[in-house]
């Protein structure tokens, strides 16, 4: 690769993905990744990085898997594309739709396809206030979600979320939608028993949803443990009194698996490891891997029931749903993941191994708290052990490790000062422990770097200081 002219075309044409634009120019252009084995990604300059983040909370089988890349050759030999409107579906769709309804296992039997997570997302919207008019209440059509949710970047996407920042840039959220706290026990329950603070934390859907009134409010919205939002584990009791709550004023339970799903907790859904049933599932990520665009919206048989009590179509369909080659693929990635029992490995070996090797980072001065679940967990960043006190206004000490971190060789996201790792499933103990190994060593030097920025005018504490999703 010519590395210098990569850079180049990538300041002068290319717009990435929520990034400081003017950072990227300062920076002289991406970081260009060329390829890919196992949990190790390289540069177009041959530098090594261990992928902390499974791309982006999705590569869960891990990189360089021939036999996707046969499958997919396959069927785009074989047939390339058909559109799954005018009662046409190809056979890939059809199989992945029964594969996945399997895995839900009883309730969720009927899945409609989608391109992204965010689509998915519309299609909640769409589909719950369809399924309300359906049944003669069309005024039930607010959605309640939570502040600081991400649930998506299109219009709807960023409505259902919570992420005030990312409203202010868009006239948003779209009318009909709410957002109640998170679960947030760090940052807004510190010091207070966490059941108490989970029951509290959930007993706000049910303030809110009497505050609207019961006959007004569609559904709730909500992943397991918010990814983006800073890996937000919430205490178990949070999603039982969630379920009892929407269950008493009949609001649909929508769990947004995108980041959760396909066995990141350790269970194929989240909501399988909190105990609750949903309404509504949103999946995407995990289900192909990363490896091609595909996602899932599973919907419980009552709600198409009440859809196919009428002659009248759902008019909502994306020229992708269904894209063979990525359902090809999709199924080929679920296949792979039973084959190897790599749920369970999350489950029982490179879960509990990465809860002991990042969990012995607690002791850090800089870390306030770690958390984990499966194969997802956070640190927490503190200028006062003991507290939750944030360095200056906070947002500075997460990226300071972060980049501490990538050059080390280790990919890890800085969310303001939560760091988030989310590794790949196939990721062995001796990465993991390589992973702990350079996060204490960036701690180690950021505690120096934050005191000498600590010192500097407060622009240059916010530089590269964005969230990230
Ligand atoms: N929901 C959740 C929980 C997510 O984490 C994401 C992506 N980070 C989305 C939805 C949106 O998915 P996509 O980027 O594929 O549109």
């Amino acid at each position: 690769y010519n590395v210098s002219e990569l850079r180049r075309l990538d300041v002068a044409h290319h717009l990435p993905a929520q990034s400081s634009y003017r950072l990227q120019q300062q920076m002289g252009g991406s970081r260009i990744i060329t390829r890919a084995e196992g949990s190790t990604v390289w540069d177009a300059e041959g530098n090594a990085i261990l992928d902390g983040m499974a791309g982006l909370w999705c590569v869960d089988i891990g990189y360089g898997r021939a036999e996707l890349a046969d499958v997919a050759r396959e069927q785009m030999l074989e047939l390339p594309y058909y559109n799954s409107f005018f009662r046409t579906a190809t056979a890939p769709a059809v199989e992945l739709a029964a594969k996945l309804a399997s895995l839900h296992g009883g309730a969720l039997q009927h899945i409609f396809f989608n391109t992204s997570g965010s689509e998915s997302n519309d299609t909640v919207l769409r589909l719950v206030r369809y399924y309300w008019a359906l049944k003669g209440q069309p005024e039930r059509s607010i959605i309640i979600s939570r502040h600081n949710a991400y649930h998506g970047s299109t219009v709807a996407g960023a409505s259902l979320g919570g992420m005030s920042f990312m409203h202010v840039q868009g006239g948003l959220p779209i009318p009909g939608i709410e957002h109640i706290m998170q679960p947030y026990h760090f940052g807004d329950g510190f010091g207070e028993d966490p059941e108490e603070f989970a029951l509290r934390a959930a007993d706000a859907l049910e303030e809110r949803i009497l505050a609207i009134g019961a006959d007004k409010v569609a559904a709730f919205i909500g992943e397991p443990v918010q990814g983006a939002g800073g890996v937000i584990i919430p205490h178990r009791a949070y999603w039982q009194r969630i379920e009892a709550i929407c269950r008493k004023y009949g609001v649909l339970i929508v769990s947004d698996e995108v980041i959760c799903g396909f066995g990141r907790l350790g269970r194929w859904f989240g909501y399988q490891h909190f105990g609750f049933t949903p309404d509504i599932v949103s999946m995407a990520k995990g289900l192909s891997s990363g490896y091609l665009p595909i996602s899932a919206t599973a919907v419980s048989h009552e709600i198409v029931e009440t859809l196919r009590a009428t002659d009248d179509d759902f008019v909502h369909g994306y020229t992708y749903s269904g894209h063979p080659v990525a359902a090809a693929v999709a199924l080929r990635n679920i296949e792979i993941m039973e084959r190897e029992a790599l749920v369970d490995r999350v489950a029982d070996d490179a879960g509990p191994h990465f809860a002991e090797a990042i969990g012995a980072l607690a002791d850090h001065p800089l870390v306030g708290e770690v958390r984990t679940l499966g194969l997802i967990g956070a640190i927490e960043l503190v200028a006062e052990k003991g507290t939750n006190r944030r360095h200056g206004k906070g947002g500075a000490a997460g990226p300071v490790v972060r980049d501490a971190c990538i050059a080390r060789g280790l990919m890890v996201r800085a969310i303001r000062d939560t760091i988030v790792m989310c590794p790949p499933f196939v990721i062995t103990h001796e990465e993991i422990d390589r992973m702990a190994a350079i996060i204490r060593a960036a701690l180690d030097e950021a505690v120096g770097t934050l005191a000498h920025l600590a010192g500097l005018p407060p622009p240059q504490l916010l530089e590269g200081a964005q969230p990230g999703l």
